[in-house]
């Protein structure tokens, strides 16, 4: 339809990239909890391979494998995993004017929250750590700081990258904003009144209308209009940030009754600097952003159990899974575009839902994405853990197309530039 692709523009600028893959999807099994094993939970069959980054599965006794760029066994901790992700790498990329994604997906009760957020380390600690204590050098298990999740690991990483930048580079800002998606509404984790305003509403929740997205046509993706995004001088204000956010995050799940598993939280960094060019050339503004998303549980029974169609819980359920849904349409409109024979006509349904409208430079477009796909031990939960992994797979078709994000005046400006250049020559020829 009038869908404006996302792929990068060939310009004079699209620099791609073919060190580190586009998309990369990870694995990662949790380990059976306590209460599983006194309940008497028993593993499932599934065999991971994390040396050859295998899964295999049975599905009505036939043998199913799957390959990913990386699967991560149930021991790993918190570092192993970031470690073994290769997060670290597409940050760097980020700090070079790169878009990048990771998301978390799986059932509810997988380790998605664990995995991004890890413990909370203010219920440790008593505030953010230091950079230097977010690199345990093999420590016991229980350090709080070897429980981080990807999401400060990132923030603690990007903010060490900006830093060196910044030696040479004074123009560099970072900005950070954090929202929640729930029942198709976009709630500001980090807007203060607007949490006091949640917070009184109680459960009349649904009065709240929900910030509303907006199309940038110049920039060509969609934003939150008045979302807060606070500037942070260095990584620790903006793990504040996130702190508040995730208290903010369980306010509204007590006051409101929004269950975390049925919302969406997307942490957004962003890095804008100004780039010095050659001497004649003016200098053009890169803007980046990192984008950790938390997924609802993908769950499909989450409308069963009895619950009767007029409740407000079954609508919950069917416009949570509306962004879910239109998520995983997303993913298998993609993987099939990328068929020789579907090449540009399958419509991909970005517009449908707010978290696709707000992922859609991640999916498909110009951003590096990393998916974590999640999984639960127990041999019961193989059925959701089957339609995690054919996700998950589909999702590895996806291409994306990186390239370094100039503001789009710059852009034009250049391309003066390239022009006027040509035209010079052609004189001094004449
Ligand atoms: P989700 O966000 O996918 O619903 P959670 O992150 O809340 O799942 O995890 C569910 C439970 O499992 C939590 O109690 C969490 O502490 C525990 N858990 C998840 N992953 C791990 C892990 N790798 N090691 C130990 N406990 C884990
Ligand atoms: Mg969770």
């Amino acid at each position: 339809g009038a869908e404006a692709s996302p792929r990068a523009e060939s310009e004079v600028d699209v620099k791609l990239d073919k060190a580190i893959p586009a998309v990369q999807i990870c694995i990662r099994l949790r380990p059976m909890l306590q209460w599983e094993k006194s309940d008497g939970y028993t593993h499932s069959a599934m065999q991971l391979k994390e040396d050859d980054g295998t899964i295999s599965l049975k599905e009505e006794g036939r043998n199913r494998q799957f390959r990913f760029n990386r699967v991560i066994g149930e021991e790993r901790t918190q570092q192993e995993v970031w470690d073994m992700s290769g997060i670290e790498d597409v940050v760097g990329k980020v700090a070079l004017g790169f878009h990048a994604t990771v998301f978390a997906y799986g059932q509810t009760g997988t380790g998605k929250t664990h995995t991004m957020e890890g413990f909370n380390y203010e219920h440790f600690c008593g505030s953010a750590p230091s950079a230097a204590a977010s690199r345990p050098r093999v420590k016991a298990k229980t350090t709080p700081a070897d429980q981080l999740g990807i999401v400060p690991r990132a923030v603690l990483t990007l903010f060490d990258r900006v830093e060196a930048m910044r030696r040479t580079d004074t123009s560099a800002v970072v900005r950070v904003s954090f929202l929640q998606i729930y029942n198709e509404k976009i709630f500001d984790l980090l807007n203060p009144s607007l949490s006091v305003a949640q917070r009184e509403t109680g459960g009349r929740g649904e009065e709240f209308a929900g910030l509303r997205l907006r199309w940038d046509a110049a920039k060509r993706h969609f934003f939150v209009e008045n979302l807060f995004q606070y500037e942070c001088a260095s990584a620790e204000e903006a793990l504040q940030h996130y702190q508040t956010g995730i208290a903010n995050k369980q306010v509204a799940s007590t006051t409101m009754n929004v269950a975390s598993s049925r919302s969406h939280t997307l942490l957004t960094l962003t890095l804008a600097r100004r780039e010095e060019r050659e001497e004649a050339a003016a200098p053009r503004e890169v803007v980046s952003q990192l984008s950790l998303v938390d997924l609802a549980g993908s769950e499909r029974s989450v409308a069963s159990g009895g619950m009767g169609r007029s409740s407000t819980r079954f609508h919950e359920a069917i416009n949570v899974n509306q962004s879910l849904f239109v998520l995983r349409r997303v993913i298998t409109a993609l993987s099939k575009r990328e068929k020789p024979e579907a090449k540009n006509e399958i419509h991909v349904p970005y517009r449908e839902s707010k978290l696709t409208s707000l992922l859609h430079n991640s999916l498909g477009g110009n951003s590096y994405l990393v998916m974590f796909a999640c999984l639960a031990p127990a041999d019961r939960h193989d059925d959701e853990n089957l339609s995690t992994l054919q996700y998950a797979s589909q999702a590895a078709c996806i291409r994306n197309l990186p390239a370094v994000n100039v503001d789009p005046k710059d852009r034009m400006i250049q391309q003066l530039e390239a022009r006027l250049a040509t035209a010079h020559e052609y004189l001094l020829r004449a």
